[in-house]
């Protein structure tokens, strides 16, 4: 398989309310699959895509309770959100919103296309559901009879007619698909979590809620919605068809949370072959952030926005950060204190350090040539680990490499040489600095381009600190 295109998108976030650094997190992640892709690996055909999922019981009620429409409601929060991702330069190609036209026009007709290819059938729904998540509950998924992600909430019992969805005629499909591909679902951890789930069986689930106003109309019956879930997952598709990223020739990077990762591993599969379209080629599922060791939620009002943190300690500080700490394989915690220390450590010492002096012993000189043989060298490993999802293990190569450079202008006391020799030393430390610097480009960019400005080009001049000391 050719696969000349790539398109990465992140999970559409719920508008109920706007987005925590938890949230950030995988946004951030894949904007750095993204600078990749483009960048390091100068791929012309990259599409990342992110946005927001706006209909729902859930909003309908958080509008109401606030004296506000839907529409004017899931408007605030959608700015709301797009400034958060600013604050961490999420360079994202669409941020798409459920109630764009397209979309809704794009899921109505995935809707009938289903139900013409017969899987689409209605019953009535005797069961559990949970507001909280707007999911339908088996008594499997009930811990102490509720919720695991809402203990504090009522399990609803319901009883309504609603279009199914047959789920279940996939089974076989999606064991096949399992063994075929063992890096549809990644981590190895999550891959083997929803294979578990998958050798349950899977049931048919409904697609459709009555009595509910906010919502795509079924096509079929005017007086239904289409289920939130639905309507949500189809936005990948809405936004690539069009532009031809949804064929054989491109490669479908899916990045989600772990609460999503059934609907991402089992549903939406199901949901494509059902349509006759082609599946994605990988579902990272990340886990979640702490906060000081508890869990960062509105009720627990210890809410933290992506904006507070990058104000005080720069927006590729919390890049670097989060990269290197977050819950990339399991549930990681942030303090502002770690921050920190990873700031004046990593960033200020190792890295800030380094382009410091080295600009400085090279006031008022040209760079008119840059060696970087053995470096590259060097650095191929780490292209290995960010290629096999461990960005996290890449930097840590990385600050190892600074470490080297630091300790060549050490051992090597260019302020004590003659002109000449100084030069050669300096500009040997130059290309080095460059060749890291591109590889950590889609981690800190801002600060790379910075770098870049710094050594080529023109008389250098000596650096203002990368990462002033807090
Ligand atoms: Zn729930």
């Amino acid at each position: 398989m050719k696969t000349d295109k790539i398109l990465i998108t992140t999970a559409i976030d719920y508008t109920n309310d706007v987005i925590h650094i938890g949230h950030l997190y995988q946004k951030v992640l894949a904007d750095f699959y993204a600078r990749y892709y483009r960048n390091l690996l100068g791929k012309e055909n990259v599409r990342f895509l992110t946005g927001t999922d706006e209909h729902g019981q859930n909003i309908e009620r958080s509008a109401v309770e606030k004296g506000k429409t839907p529409e004017d409601f899931v408007g605030e929060i959608a700015g709301l959100d797009k400034k958060e991702q600013a604050s961490l330069n999420i360079s994202y190609d669409r941020f798409i919103r459920t109630t764009d036209e397209d979309h809704k026009k794009t899921a109505t007709e995935f809707f009938e296309r289903v139900y013409k290819a017969g899987y689409i059938y209605k019953a009535r729904y005797n069961g559990l559901y949970c507001e909280g998540c707007e999911e339908y509950k088996t008594e499997k998924d009930l811990v102490d009879g509720k919720c695991a992600n809402h203990p504090t909430k009522e399990i609803k019992k319901i009883s309504e007619e609603n279009y199914f969805f047959k789920l279940s005629s996939f089974q076989d499909f999606l064991k096949k698909y399992f063994s075929d591909n063992p890096t549809f679902v990644l981590p190895k951890v999550k891959f083997n979590e929803m294979l578990s789930f998958l050798k349950q069986g899977l049931l048919d689930i409904p697609i459709s809620r009555p009595s509910l106003k906010w919502g795509i109309p079924v096509p079929i019956d005017n007086k239904q919605v289409i289920y939130v879930w639905f309507d949500a997952l189809i936005n990948y598709y809405t936004y690539a068809k069009p532009l031809g990223f949804w064929d054989e020739n491109t490669k479908i990077i899916h990045f989600l949370g772990k609460d999503n990762a059934r609907w991402h591993s089992l549903l939406w599969p199901s949901m494509l072959s059902a349509a006759g379209e082609r599946l994605p080629n990988i579902v990272y599922v990340n886990s979640f952030l702490s906060l000081n060791g508890q869990k960062i939620s509105k009720s627990l009002g210890n809410i933290i926005k992506a904006s507070d943190l990058t104000e005080k300690f720069g927006t590729d500080t919390v890049r670097y950060y989060l990269l290197k700490y977050g819950p990339l394989l399991e549930d990681a915690d942030i303090t502002e204190e770690k921050i920190r220390d990873v700031h004046n450590s990593e960033l200020a010492n190792n890295l800030g350090n380094l382009v410091s002096r080295v600009s400085k012993l090279l006031e008022g000189e040209v760079i008119e040539k840059v060696s970087v043989k053995n470096i590259k060298q060097a650095l191929k490993g780490i292209n290995t680990l960010i290629k096999d999802f461990r960005p996290d293990l890449a930097l840590q190569e990385i600050q190892i490499e600074l470490s080297h450079q630091n300790k060549y202008i050490q051992d090597n006391k260019p302020w004590e040489l003659e002109k000449d020799e100084k030069k050669k030393i300096l500009q040997k430390s130059v290309g080095n600095i460059l060749a890291i610097s591109e590889i950590l480009e889609p981690f800190i960019p801002e600060t790379t381009e910075k770098i870049k400005k710094i050594f080529l080009g023109k008389t250098i001049k000596p650096a203002s600190p990368l990462f002033p000391r807090l």
